[in-house]
């Protein structure tokens, strides 16, 4: 960690939440490091529970994020403990009504057409789509709001000292929390200033994310083309436009990004056999290397693991925002829970119990997404066989097609 002196913060008491109580200008129960969505949201949950927080934001994004995340209802709920849902932002973004498969392979065991509807649930909706240049401001302005105070720094150092974590930041400034929450991404300073490695794959494929608008109304439906390079997903946006994430081999991928706007909208009308129309007004895109990661421990020296810093899967059945909503909803009510019982909020047994519930809704999606990636990728017959015959088994029986939709919304496998 390198000398350090402590930095004066000036602090005011939050606007809009009376229960937060300021203690010392660096000293916070909860200091939150990285500003993505996941990070933001632990942030927000935090100082709703009236737990001060500090959130080092580490470097701002040189460029606007074209992905939109498509947001399961347990998520949701999460987004309206922070006090941002519905509200203003549900007027940017489209439910997602309906959720179709297509087998798109040309395999010669071809899988039936799948659809999921949220309204076998009794759910108006399985989710909404939000795009990340929406989110992220939204959930910023939130934090603010409740309290959160701000650091636009990066965490170059981490100590454990007694009940406390000791953060300094670029500038040298220092400060301290009972529980540090590490959302600072796959390439984590701090999980590695913790000790804690992780397993991580490639596969040989890269995603597109853009949006586009069409002539046909896309009538709140996803629908999810499996391809024998990866799986190309089109979902709803507000009015006659979608987000598309399209994963491709990278040499084909490297291709597709150097077309120019006429000529994209052109193969994406074409890989959608026309099924929303004429495809216009691409918006801007961008590639992301297709790779999978999980720390091998999810909680350690006063630190809780969240969002991608804890686990990485490929974009198939929009899993990997809503596992990390679900990782800061637990971190928050553990260290809410021992605080009532007048407990350390990041005692060894609080660390353990969030490792233990996380790795059991982590490990068994990172599982079946990988399987299902590779089904595709593969080209091999029985393994393409396997994948045909379970989707028909789904597409047939009404109760294990409800029990997959439960599991995908994040339901069936919470502990
Ligand atoms: C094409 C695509 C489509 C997707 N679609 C969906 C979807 O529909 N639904 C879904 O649930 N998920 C989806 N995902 C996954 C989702 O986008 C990611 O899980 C999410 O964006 C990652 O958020 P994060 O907060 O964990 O990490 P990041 O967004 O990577 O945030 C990490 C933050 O840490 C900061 N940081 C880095 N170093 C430091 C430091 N030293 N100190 C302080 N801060 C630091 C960074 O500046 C950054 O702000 C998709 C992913 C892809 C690639």
């Amino acid at each position: 960690m390198p000398e350090a002196t402590a930095t004066p913060l000036a602090l005011e008491a939050p606007k809009d939440n009376p229960h937060c109580v300021l203690m010392s200008d660096t000293d916070f129960d909860v200091a939150v490091v990285g500003a993505g969505p996941a990070g933001l949201v632990a942030a927000c949950l935090a100082a709703a529970r009236g737990f001060t927080t500090a959130m080092i934001t580490g470097p701002q994004a040189e460029r606007p994020d074209p992905r939109t995340v498509a947001l399961m209802m347990p998520s949701l709920a999460v987004l309206a403990e922070c006090g941002l849902w519905p509200g203003a932002l549900k007027d940017m973004t489209a439910p997602l009504r309906k959720l179709r498969l297509i087998d798109d392979t040309g395999s010669l065991i071809s899988a039936p057409e799948l659809t999921f509807a949220a309204r076998e649930l009794g759910l108006e909706a399985f989710g909404w789509n939000i795009p990340l240049v929406v989110l992220k401001p939204a959930l910023e302005a939130r934090a603010e709001a409740l309290g959160v105070r701000f650091f636009r720094d990066s965490v170059a150092g981490f100590a454990v000292q007694g009940d406390k974590a000791t953060l300094s930041l670029g500038n040298g400034a220092l400060l301290s929390a009972r529980l540090a929450l590490a959302a600072d991404g796959r390439n984590s300073l701090l999980r590695r200033a913790i000790g804690i490695n992780t397993i991580s794959w490639t596969y040989d494929q890269s995603a597109i994310a853009v949006s586009f608008a069409h002539s046909h109304p896309h009538r709140d439906v996803s629908c999810e083309y499996h391809k024998p390079a990866g799986p190309f997903t089109t979902v709803p946006l507000p009015g006659q436009r979608s987000s598309l994430v399209w994963m491709e081999t990278p040499a084909r991928a490297q291709a597709l990004m150097t077309l120019d706007d006429a000529s994209l909208a052109a193969e994406i009308q074409a890989s959608s056999h026309g099924e929303l129309g004429r495809i216009s007004d691409v918006g801007p895109r961008q590639s992301f290397p297709m790779s999978g990661a999980r720390a091998e421990i999810f909680a350690r020296d006063r630190v809780m693991l969240i969002g991608e810093t804890a686990h990485v899967v490929p974009p198939i059945g929009a899993q990997g925002l809503n596992m990390s909503l679900r990782d800061a909803a637990e971190a928050i009510a553990l260290a809410s829970a021992a605080r009532e019982a007048g407990e350390d909020i990041a005692s060894p047994k609080v660390l353990g119990d969030y490792d233990r519930r996380r790795q059991r809704d982590v490990r068994p999606r990172q599982t079946m997404i990988d399987l299902m990636n590779r089904s595709l990728l593969s080209g091999f017959l029985p393994l393409e066989a396997g994948r045909a015959a379970g989707l028909a088994a789904l597409s047939s029986f009404g109760p294990l097609r409800r029990f997959a939709m439960s599991a995908g919304l994040g339901r069936a496998v919470q502990s």
